[in-house]
């Protein structure tokens, strides 16, 4: 069995594969640092944690008595949020791929940390366990230097200040569940909270909505998508730069056009305010979605992701609406599994049992 482990800010979420990747047991430890849950499969239990390492001991711990013992383990697997310019490809964690996720902590100060920091913890208590690392950056590598590059000064990009993209894994998952039926230009849409896009040409990224950070592109939940960068500047003056950030990154989006980040709760409402928010996730979704398509030289089909993209039929007919200039292009719906996908990446790489 492979443990997939993804340590977020506050969290660590676990789920165990089989090795024909059918998922056995998921979990959470929440509110990492204070006062949380634990909860695996169908039970929750208050409890008080003191840091990643302390979330994934008792982890194990409630694993271990659900019968899924570190003997029974084969491998575990992580998700890392960054992996810079070195990390492209899934990797087994050695004490290269630990130094290049710790270059990456400029990139994702708030997630390469805890990623580390379970990844540490798990090989202190078993030392013997292969760890992977999949990377939600790596599926963009494949981008042209033209998609990549911001025209800034040289050094400004060497010093890391270019496009990277994210929902790698999200993207890299759709892409295996086509199969041998994948369209040769594919627009993929992920479309939760945090939304991109994704131009895929066989199999392929070539361009994303996303770029330095996952800030940028499509109108979001919380977060602003595109604006300038005069702009930003502007707003920095003014609230200094954590308040921006935060104004940015947390006040944004579909909550500050429609007072609400959430989707369906915005759909169900029928006031202008509402109707305005949703207008503009769909139309400038659409807007990023002729750029990904010119990317490719036109579009076979377009697949939807994500709590939106899976369950939001209204924003789904929206979008398509706008992409009729395009032609009749079949859309396919495919349920997001990014843990899936990261098992998926450890199997490959342990290769034929
Ligand atoms: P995610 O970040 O992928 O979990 O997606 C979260 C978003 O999906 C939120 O905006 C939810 O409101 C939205 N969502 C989930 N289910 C539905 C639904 N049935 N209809 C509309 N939006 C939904």
């Amino acid at each position: 069995m492979i443990l997939v482990l993804n340590a977020g800010s506050s969290s660590l979420k676990v789920e165990v594969f089989t090795s024909d990747l059918t998922s056995v047991l998921s979990g959470a430890v929440t509110s990492i640092g204070t006062d949380g849950a634990i909860k695996l499969g169908d039970e929750t239990v208050r409890t008080k944690t003191a840091n990643h390492a302390d979330a994934l001991a008792q982890m194990l711990d409630a694993l271990a008595h659900a019968g899924i013992t570190l003997d029974k383990l084969t491998a575990a697997a992580h998700r890392v949020v960054h992996g810079g310019t070195i990390l492209t490809q899934p990797a087994r964690v050695t004490p290269q791929v630990i130094a290049a996720i710790e270059s990456a902590i400029p990139l994702a100060p708030l997630h390469n940390p805890n990623n580390l920091a379970a990844m540490l913890a798990l090989q202190a208590v078993a030392p013997g366990l292969p760890q992977y690392a999949s990377f939600g950056t790596a599926f963009h590598a494949t981008n042209p230097a033209v998609a990549t590059r911001y025209a800034i000064p040289q050094t400004e990009h060497d010093a890391g200040i270019r496009r990277y993209g994210f929902h790698g894994l999200s993207y890299a998952g759709m892409v295996a569940s086509f199969g041998t039926a994948l369209p040769a230009r594919l627009l993929a849409l992920h479309l939760g909270n945090g939304a991109s896009l994704c131009a895929i040409k066989d199999g392929r990224s070539i361009a994303t909505s996303m770029g330095y950070s996952p800030l940028s592109g499509l109108t979001m939940g919380t977060r602003s998508g595109d604006i300038d960068g005069a702009a930003v500047l502007r707003i920095s003056a003014a609230l200094g730069e954590d308040e921006t950030d935060r104004m940015l990154n947390k006040n944004s989006g579909l909550k500050a056009l429609g007072g609400d980040n959430d989707m369906r709760s915005l759909l169900n409402r029928h006031d202008a305010e509402a109707a305005f928010a949703v207008d503009h996730f769909c139309y400038w979704a659409a807007r990023h979605a002729g750029s990904a398509i010119v990317a490719m030289g036109g579009v076979d089909a377009v697949a939807f992701t994500g709590g939106i993209g899976e369950n939001a039929a209204p924003v789904r007919d929206k979008i398509m609406a706008f992409l009729a200039c395009f032609g009749d292009v079949p859309v396919h719906i495919i349920a997001a599994d990014e843990e899936k996908q990261i098992a998926r990446d450890a199997l490959t790489l342990m290769g034929p049992a």
